[in-house]
């Protein structure tokens, strides 16, 4: 029989995890160079003016390997804007990173992959998302907290970006 997996009080269709698996899979079959040192700039959205949109699968799939990794109340972003995942420096759910942080909008790793080239999996991330009742994506904050109700330092953190 095969497992459901949990979104808060619904369960969620494993096969569209399978597929957004399927995706970053796919993703590292098209070619790019990349340059990342593991500098984690990118983990800091303050420094990059940018934070990684997820939809509601890729959202999944980061807080289960969140809660897999020793998990724990996720904290508020800082002033550089970490992350919540970045620790010490380092991604904890590097294996199931989003899609965004794969596509790597760091300039200093080499910039993003060409649009075109990822455009085909982008789509099947957003039908994925509609299967799974999302409308979109939605930042890393906004998108996690879905998956973490109870944690208001989260909340809080979401709440003074969205008023920028
Ligand atoms: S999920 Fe990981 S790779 Fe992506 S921004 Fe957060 S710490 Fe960085």
């Amino acid at each position: 029989m095969t497992r459901r997996h949990r979104l808060q009080d619904q369960e969620i269709d494993p096969e569209a995890i399978n597929a957004v698996h399927q995706v970053y899979r796919d993703l590292e079959q098209i070619p790019i160079q990349r340059h990342c040192t593991g500098r984690a700039d990118c983990c800091r959205f303050a420094l990059t003016g940018q934070t990684p949109f997820l939809t509601r699968g890729e959202a999944f799939i980061a807080h289960a390997a969140w809660r897999k990794a020793g998990g724990g109340p996720l904290p508020p972003s800082d002033a550089q804007g970490s992350c919540p995942f970045l620790r010490q420096g380092r991604c904890r759910i590097h294996q199931d990173r989003p899609f965004a942080c794969r596509t790597h909008f760091c300039s200093a790793a080499g910039g993003p992959h060409p649009r075109k080239s990822v455009r085909h999996l982008i789509q099947q991330l957003e039908h994925i998302d509609s299967l799974l009742g999302g409308s979109g994506s939605e930042n890393i904050y906004t998108a996690i907290q879905r998956f973490s109700r109870k944690n208001k330092l989260i909340g809080r953190a979401d709440s003074r970006r969205r008023k920028k």
